[in-house]
């Protein structure tokens, strides 16, 4: 089996539009910090220098959402209601919905805005691939070359509500991006509404959700990597984080070859 790595990395050194904190205790800080709770809370005293090399253990402490890096998007995230019941949690999620047949889309031509229902079946039939239910459906958009840059969040290509219904209507529950966003970029969406008046140019693949229950996933990368346009398998687990609107995952393909 092959694996081919689909995730963009949670990486505190690189531009983020909430900064990344990532403080990490060494293993030396650590056994210090042991010794020195060990004597507060249970009054024992323990002498680091014990320790091989006067290490215990590191500890990695961050401050960051649940949309950094490559994660997956639940309905809960969409809104606080939805037409079909209450949006589910990302630790709600049936776990057969993450790893699936997976087909990846290239809309990479389009700049930046949203594709619409009929090119994405365009691109389907170019690549001669008819969908089955609960397929994970990728798009590949190309952005995920800008990642830790701004541009990442101002230049890239989403879905329209047509595109997302069209897959629903295939029986589609995951759609992933290597976009930042399943949606065109927050600042295109709000320009096309200040010209048109039309509230519906404003999150329509986001807002899909709360007519429709599905997921997300967003912030893939490498997906030129697949050597085929299907015939692979996703798996995209999320971290399972009580009450979270989305959780990270490590997204990746598995390949029989
Ligand atoms: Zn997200």
């Amino acid at each position: 089996m092959r694996v081919i790595d689909l995730s963009t990395p949670i990486d505190a050194s690189k531009w983020e539009p909430e900064a990344v904190v990532h403080e990490i205790t060494t293993p030396a800080e650590g056994a210090r910090h042991m010794s020195a709770e060990m004597l507060e809370h249970f009054g024992v005293h323990f002498d680091p220098a014990v320790l091989p090399d006067q290490e215990l253990l590191s500890i990695d402490t961050l401050t960051l959402t649940s949309h950094t890096g490559t994660h997956v998007d639940a309905p809960s995230h969409y809104g606080s209601r939805a037409s079909y019941g209450e949006p589910r949690h990302i630790d709600q999620m049936p776990l057969e919905w993450f790893q699936r047949p997976g087909v990846v889309l290239d809309i990479s031509g389009f700049g930046v805005g949203a594709v619409r229902a009929e090119q994405l079946a365009k691109e389907l039939d170019r690549i001669g691939y008819r969908p089955q239910p609960l397929d994970i459906v990728i798009l590949r958009t190309g952005a995920d070359r800008l990642a830790g840059t701004p541009e990442y969040f101002t230049s890239f290509t989403g879905l329209d509500a047509s595109a997302v219904h069209y897959l629903l209507d295939l029986g589609i529950r995951v759609i992933g991006t290597d976009a930042f966003s399943l949606d065109a970029p927050f600042g295109h969406m709000i320009k096309r509404f200040q010209e048109s008046g039309d509230a519906s140019v404003l999150w329509p693949a986001h807002f899909a959700g709360r007519e429709r229950e599905y997921c997300q996933i967003e912030r893939l990368a490498n997906l030129d990597a697949l050597p085929v346009p299907f015939g692979f398998t996703v798996s995209c687990f999320p971290v399972r984080i009580a009450g979270a609107g989305a959780g990270w995952a490590r997204a990746v393909a598995l390949l029989d070859a």
